[in-house]
């Protein structure tokens, strides 16, 4: 059977059964664009997205079917893949570092959504790639999330910065700070910034990033997000966005069941790209985002 790109058997059955059409109907066009609906529905995307998503599918394919295409059904396969790799970044974006080193990069998100894992994968990817990375305990909420950093930081090579021990709880904002004067004077040359999470969506929580971004005036924030997290992707990553904005979103536990609908509706309600994927517990199951592989997943 011919393969239809990187789109899933569902969908390659619908397409397959277009395949000997000369020309498609909207009723062909129709039944197509609701396989692609409920796909994007199980794979958690927000209504919203889905809606937007295949009303542009739509418009797009019955287009196509009006023109004397050679191969209707491939057309299609290519709007859908086209629509979907477009919202998901089309080109894959890399990190983005200072003119004048340091380059800040600071972390933010709910509390287990993988940050402090995400700064060791970050700091050994760095210091694979011939950086000197200083990874910076500003979660100081959580009382074991500056040991865990030291342990991270150990694993990947990479010193950590941290108040001194016995000196209270500390101030974030003033370690995140004085963190940057240390990697000048000390000329490590990316600082990577974890800051503290909550379970939800917190007032205190997102003014203290703000702060944080303030006060370190980053060249990147990430906004790391849990793929599981469904459908409350959306809720979050807007107010993430409000509250404190980001330059580029981390994608994480996409080794778990996850199809990674959450992918689609942050990417497209946010506008942000999205840079890396984190695929495990190891310090090495990271990787770069790739918008191709994640359209293939969502419609699996
Ligand atoms: P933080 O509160 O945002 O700093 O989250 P942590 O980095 O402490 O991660 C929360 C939990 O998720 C930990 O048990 C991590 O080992 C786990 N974790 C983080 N990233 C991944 C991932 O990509 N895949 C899996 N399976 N687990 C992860």
């Amino acid at each position: 059977m011919a393969t239809f790109g990187t789109l899933s058997d569902r969908l390659t059955q619908s397409l397959a059964n277009l395949r000997g059409k000369g020309r498609l109907s909207a009723a062909d066009v129709d039944g197509t664009v609701r396989e692609i609906r409920r796909a994007l529905l199980e794979a958690d995307v927000n209504l919203d997205v889905v809606k937007q998503f295949t009303g542009k599918v739509r418009e797009r394919a019955l287009e196509a079917s009006q023109s004397q295409a050679l191969n209707p059904a491939q057309q299609v396969v290519q709007i859908v893949n086209e629509e979907l790799v477009g919202i998901l970044g089309g080109q894959q974006r890399r990190l983005e570092f200072a003119k004048q080193p340091p380059t800040v990069i600071m972390l933010a998100g709910l509390q287990g959504a993988g940050k402090t894992t995400l700064a060791g994968k970050l700091a050994k990817w760095l210091v694979k790639e011939g950086h000197t990375p200083l990874l910076v305990a500003a979660d100081l909420q959580r009382p074991n999330a500056v040991t865990q950093l030291e342990i991270v930081g150990e694993q990947a090579g990479a010193n950590v910065y941290a108040p001194e021990p016995g000196n209270g709880k500390g101030n974030p904002v003033r370690v995140a700070k004085d963190s940057i004067k240390f990697a000048r004077d000390k000329q490590y040359d990316v600082v990577i910034v974890d800051t503290a999470g909550r379970l939800g969506v917190d007032a205190e929580m997102m003014k203290q990033a703000a702060d944080i971004r303030k006060a370190v005036d980053p060249d990147e924030v990430l906004f790391v997000i849990d793929s599981l997290i469904g459908q409350d992707a959306v809720a979050t990553a807007k107010a993430f966005q409000d509250g404190v904005d980001f330059t580029g979103v981390v994608l994480t536990k996409l080794d778990g069941d996850s199809r990674g609908g959450a992918a689609l509706s942050v990417a497209q309600v946010t506008g942000r790209p999205i840079l890396f994927a984190s695929v495990g517990e190891s310090l090495d199951d990271f990787e770069p985002f790739h918008p191709d592989r994640m359209a293939s997943r969502i419609l699996d």
